[in-house]
């Protein structure tokens, strides 16, 4: 997948590809990331990207033209024409399954507002989608454009090694939508703080029905809402009765 992003600050985007999963992926082939400047695209002496908003109010707003012209210049430049995201606290929440449905693309395109915003002729002319990684504001879209990448990224064939599985993952089809179970390792007490026994005993069955109960015992805590959209078996609704009747 080859990945452009367009921001003032292309620099930003220098250290958090060297590691990881990002790093291996990008090692491997599997994804290409291109940042761009903006400033690049710009025609007067103080390479100007943004300007004052029509209708008066604070703060400044990131130029059309800018962007447009880095557009055109990559969409030139490659035959995959590439889908154009950009980053707003206004935009669609980002979930996995978005994360997913991204992940079979063979391009991406991201713009990062700063300022204000984007002028808006961008997402009514230019994007094909507007993305919010969460209800509150950053300073600009460069911190929300590494999330969306990274939870794409692992989701593309060949990045993961091949003990890491993303099914069994809280969101995913593997845990039906719900938060995962809590994991445990060495040692198998610390503190007096002891790994609870089931995990100890081998039985796989067991251990399957107590992961079960615990991610509907976290969902149902931290994130109830969840709950109401998931198909739930009988016997899981079952126990989600017996954990609240526990509470
Ligand atoms: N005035 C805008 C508003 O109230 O919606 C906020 C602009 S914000 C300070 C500057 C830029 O940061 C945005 O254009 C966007 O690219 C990025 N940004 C901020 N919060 C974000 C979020 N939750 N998700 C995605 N991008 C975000």
């Amino acid at each position: 997948m080859r990945i452009d992003i367009l921001t003032i600050f292309p620099e930003y985007f220098i250290s958090p590809f060297k590691y990881g999963v990002l790093a291996r992926a990008i090692d491997k082939g599997i994804i290409k990331i291109n940042p761009i400047n903006l400033r690049d695209f710009t025609h007067d002496l103080h390479r100007t990207t943004d300007d004052r908003p029509y209708g008066g109010g604070e703060g400044m707003v990131m130029k059309i033209e800018p962007i447009f012209e880095a557009l055109s210049y990559l969409q030139q430049e490659y035959d995959e024409k590439g889908l154009v995201i950009l980053l707003t606290p206004s935009g669609k929440l980002f979930n996995q399954k978005i994360a997913y449905k991204l992940s079979k693309e063979k391009r991406l395109i991201f713009i990062c507002g700063r300022y204000e915003g984007v002028d808006a002729r961008v997402s009514e002319h230019l994007s094909d989608l507007e993305l919010s990684i969460g209800d509150y504001i950053l300073s600009g879209g460069e911190p929300a454009v590494l999330v969306v990448i990274d939870a794409i990224a692992r989701l593309i064939p060949g990045v993961l090694g091949k003990f890491q599985s993303t099914s069994e993952e809280s969101f995913s089809n593997g845990t039906k939508g719900l938060l995962e179970y809590p994991h445990y390792t060495r040692p198998r007490e610390f503190m007096g703080w002891k790994v609870p026994d089931i995990l100890l005993s081998g039985n796989h069955s067991k251990i399957a029905k107590w992961r079960k109960n615990k991610s509907l015992e976290i969902t149902l805590k931290n994130r109830p809402e969840l709950l109401k959209s998931l198909d739930l078996s009988e016997e899981e609704k079952e126990l989600l009765k017996k954990i609240k009747n526990e509470q």
